[in-house]
């Protein structure tokens, strides 16, 4: 039974009273990348293990430990995938996207898989927000996709999250900082794990990323920006620039050299201090030879993922609030069959105006209807009985305030939005006038909620 009744082992469930957090972060998410110009692309869950082998790279932790990798019933190697990026060019390569406009500017709200031990902020399923952008090897738009991910953070109100930048090179200079990298490793070769003395071999920088060598061996290997050449050296004092334009704080990290192999250049991570060892947010790049190493032209390309859960994890420990979640704006209470009949039919005309509300079917007391309606939050209330039938009236009650209204119930929808449009307006007159008229300081979202479909 335990099998059935656990989820596996690293991954979580998403439950209905957490859910709109989750929907509202998405929305926020895909509104700021619109702002910006990037549209959404879905890839599949899966794809040929050789993608991410060929993307992410052989020598990497992801591909040599951590992916979901089996074979299908055709004999095929399938991996789930551990990463957005891989699929995302893999899609630009196929369909000719390089023929649409340039540059082109996607994003994505995916779920990730990944065979690590899970802990705070580290899951077997996890989502990532991520963007690319092709066509453009300008470090303005290096600069704009960090301005993208450090507006997502502002528009949230996360505060004391640490931009670190650095450049990897390029193929013209980075082959000298891993000869360097290879001799200093090569002289400390009995401090190395397994992995990494197979590493040293084929791709020493790999080391720096491995979390099983010491800080210290780590701390005293030669430094990436010491062995660029001047193209990278400019481009990386133009992203300065740029963000410093943008007046985006940010502190050079010449350890960053991200776990994944296709990055050239600009590497970068929003680093957090308050969700624990998992502190990156967001981590992103430059992969300028990705397409060409996947079989395409050689296109300019970069990049962020970042991660949902470790995300919701700093808006919990910073004690930011989400908008709250679209309640009910009308509850019918119901005595009797006949008046089930009608509350059923003012409902449904109502849900077709759009209007959130629901009736007994339940088939309760009163009494117990009335404190579902109160437990569940609905901002509206009425009782509908013999009694109103026969009067063809019902008593309209506003829970906030308790003030009832008598509404006709031949007129039920109509009466009832134009009562709770004015509600909603008073309310917000009421906002206004204790937060001294600032309309900044007034929760809009939560004032007008699922409202906002019908009071306009
Ligand atoms: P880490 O160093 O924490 O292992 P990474 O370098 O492997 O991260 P990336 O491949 O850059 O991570 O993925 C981008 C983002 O996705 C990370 O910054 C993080 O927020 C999130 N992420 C990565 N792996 C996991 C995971 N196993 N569980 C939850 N989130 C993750
Ligand atoms: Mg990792």
């Amino acid at each position: 039974m335990a099998l059935i009744t656990k989820a596996i082992k690293g991954t979580q469930d998403t439950l209905p009273m957490d859910s709109h957090k989750v929907r509202f972060l998405e929305a926020t998410l895909a509104d700021i990348a619109g702002n910006y110009g990037f549209k959404e692309i879905r890839t599949p869950v899966f794809e040929h293990t050789e993608l991410f082998n060929r993307s992410v790279g052989d020598t990497t932790d992801v591909v040599q430990k951590e992916m979901y990798t089996f074979d299908d019933k055709g004999g095929r190697s399938i991996t789930l995938r551990p990463e957005g990026t891989a699929g995302a060019v893999r899609s630009f390569l196929e369909h000719g996207l390089f023929n649409e406009p340039s540059p082109m500017k996607v994003y994505y709200l995916t779920s990730c898989y990944r065979y690590e031990k899970p802990q705070a902020g580290r899951l077997r399923e996890f989502h990532q927000f991520g963007v690319e952008c092709f066509g453009t090897s300008s470090p303005a738009q290096d600069a704009e996709v960090i301005a993208l991910a450090d507006e997502v953070f502002g528009f949230l109100g996360v505060k004391g999250l640490e931009l670190q930048i650095n450049s990897i090179g390029c193929p013209h200079c980075r082959p000298v900082y891993q000869k360097a990298l290879k001799d200093y490793f090569t002289a400390h070769k009995d401090e190395l794990c397994e992995t990494c003395t197979d590493r040293l071999e084929r791709n020493p920088m790999r080391i720096i990323d491995c979390k099983e060598e010491s800080d210290e061996l780590k701390d005293n290997a030669p430094v990436v920006l010491d062995y660029l050449c001047e193209e990278c050296k400019d481009h990386f004092e133009k992203v300065q620039k740029y963000l410093e334009a943008m007046n985006i704080d940010f502190t050079i990290n010449p350890r960053i050299v991200r776990g994944l192999d296709y990055y050239t250049k600009t590497v970068f991570e929003f680093v957090s201090h308050d969700i624990g060892a998992q502190g990156t947010v967001c981590g992103g790049g430059r992969y300028d030879g990705l397409c060409e190493e996947l079989g395409g032209k050689s296109i300019p390309a970069l990049g962020f993922g970042m991660g949902m859960e470790r995300l919701m994890l700093l808006l919990e420990a910073q004690g930011i609030e989400l908008p709250k979640e679209e309640t009910m704006a009308l509850y019918l209470a119901t005595a009797g069959d006949a008046a089930s009949f009608k509350a059923a039919q003012i409902v449904h005309d109502l849900r077709a105006e759009g209007v959130p509300c629901a009736f007994d079917t339940v088939g309760r007391s009163i009494k117990a209807q009335m404190k579902y309606a109160n437990k569940t939050g609905a901002d509206f209330t009425a009782v509908i009985g013999d009694n109103e039938l026969e009067s063809g009236t019902v008593q309209l009650k506003y829970m906030e305030t308790g003030e009832t209204t008598e509404v006709r119930l031949d007129n039920f929808a109509e009466d009832f939005q134009q009562i709770a449009m004015n509600a909603a307006m008073s309310a917000l007159q009421a906002e206004l006038n204790t937060s001294e008229g600032d309309l900044a300081n007034v929760d809009l979202s939560a004032l007008l909620g699922g409202n906002t479909t019908w009071t306009e």
